[in-house]
């Protein structure tokens, strides 16, 4: 915020009715919402170019939304889903996918209810946003700003490249903090407390998690499908997580789709409370589990322990396997004990890793925290502290689960705060 103290003319380099600063997901749904409500639009992005976050999403196939209703949706927001209720109902995921095939993009729905575009490539939902841009007339400068211009509680504009832009209404949009290098490197937190808004304590969320010890580094690089994930919290015994799916072993613990969601479930991880239990074979409950491992067995009597598990088990996975099941790896297989085979289901369905952190929020697909949402207008995304001033997507204390839940909620706070910033303007 520029500090005027005394009262003096602020001379502008250049006007509009909207400013909206940042040019992601939400920088440009809420350009592209004003431009189409009557607005003339300035959108400023510090990057050369526009969406370069929205590029990498999906692993670059950018799972757009969700096909779900609003209750669903609502119930995968794990942060203020009922700030979120007026938004996804003024814009829902079906609005979502009926603006993109609108601007020429198919989409497909994949397992849990994923949408994606038919293409697979997150540059054709960049393309078309940046597109809809330019047709609405929204007029892009590539600057970083700065700062806002508040005076009297009104916001007036804001300061780039040295210059004052004026506008009565800024909308801003600069994202989270995570993966700083697309850009969201935390400027609106700082906009907003200047502004005199509360921004509540910045965490990585949907993030790879630190384990203890140094089983997962042994694994490094290992990769499973379709095992069973579970995190719980051993202070209460509770099951805090469980789904089925992929994950990967690294050098400092673990990564992957069913990870990143448990992450979105834990607080307070350093305590080491959590640990993580993977059952390598879901599908098969103990006894049928049991009943595998005996025809495994049968088939080699005379092997030795460790040299009896191949079919069963990741290649990777046997010495660890072997080691905490107790038994002696060179003990032949007719030798073995039931009790010990009790032993080795119990491990392989529940194979249990401390946890100990959270990687850090370069690496974090979702910032949790942001701008408190008690001091903005559910219903327009105004600022309750400051007239004029709007916020939108990330940079707002919202998050959710995997699935294109975050992208919905950044197109369902910017189209709000679009249309609001666009009609207060001609008041
Ligand atoms: C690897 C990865 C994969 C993801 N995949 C998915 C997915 O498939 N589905 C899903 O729903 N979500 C996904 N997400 C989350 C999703 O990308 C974010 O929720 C979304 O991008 C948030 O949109 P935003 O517009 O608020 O912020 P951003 O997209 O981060 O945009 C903020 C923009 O503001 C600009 N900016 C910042 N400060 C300034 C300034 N001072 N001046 C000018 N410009 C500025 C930045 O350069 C940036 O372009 C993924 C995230 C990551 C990191």
């Amino acid at each position: 915020m520029a500090d005027y103290g005394e009262k003096i003319m602020i001379e502008f380099f250049e006007m509009a009715s909207v400013i909206v600063v940042g040019g992601g997901v939400a920088g440009m749904m809420a350009a592209v919402t004003a431009a189409r409500s009557g607005a003339d639009v300035i959108l400023f992005e510090k990057n050369e170019k526009l969406g370069r976050k929205l590029r990498i999403t999906g692993k670059g196939r950018c799972n757009v939304t969700n096909d779900c209703d609003k209750n669903e949706f609502l119930s995968n927001v794990a942060t203020n889903q009922k700030f979120l209720f007026a938004a996804i109902s003024r814009f829902s995921t079906a609005d979502t996918k009926d603006f993109f095939e609108e601007c020429g993009v198919p989409l497909k729905t994949e397992r849990g209810k994923r949408v994606f575009p038919v293409s697979d490539k997150a540059q054709d939902i960049v393309s078309a946003m940046e597109n809809a841009c330019i047709e609405a007339g929204v007029r892009i400068i590539n600057k970083k700003v700065e700062g806002l211009i508040i005076e009297d509680k009104k916001v007036l504009g804001v300061i780039a490249g040295g210059e004052n832009y004026g506008s009565n209404s800024v909308i801003v949009c600069t994202g989270g903090a995570s993966y700083p290098k697309t850009g969201s490197s935390g400027d609106g937190y700082r906009f907003a407390k200047r502004a005199g808004h509360t921004v509540t304590e910045i965490r990585p969320s949907l993030v790879p998690l630190v384990a203890k010890g140094k089983l997962c580094a042994r694994l490094q690089g290992l990769s499973l499908k379709n095992i069973g994930f579970k995190v719980k919290d051993t202070e209460n015994g509770k099951v805090v997580y469980e789904d089925f799916g992929e994950m990967m072993f690294t050098h400092f613990g673990l990564t992957g789709p069913v990870v990143l969601s448990a992450s979105a479930h834990l607080s307070d991880i350093e305590s080491g409370k959590y640990v993580a239990c993977i059952d390598m074979k879901p599908a098969l409950d103990h006894k049928m589990l049991d009943a595998r491992i005996l025809s495994d067995f049968s088939g080699a009597i005379n092997k030795d322990f460790i040299n009896s598990l191949d079919a069963l088990l990741p290649q990777k996975m046997i010495d660890i396997v072997v080691g905490l099941s107790g038994i002696d790896a060179r003990k032949k297989v007719n030798s073995i004990t039931k009790e010990e085979r009790e032993g080795l289901v119990n491990l392989i369905k529940n194979i249990e890793i401390q946890l100990i952190g959270f990687r850090s929020i370069d690496e974090a697909i979702i910032t949790k925290g942001g701008i408190a949402v008690n001091e903005v207008s559910p219903k327009t995304m105004e600022s309750k502290l400051v007239s004029g001033l709007y916020f939108a997507g990330e940079v707002l204390d919202l998050d959710a689960y995997t699935g294109g839940f975050n992208l919905q909620i950044a197109f369902s706070t910017a189209t709000l705060a679009g249309e609001n910033a666009a009609w207060s303007s001609f008041e």
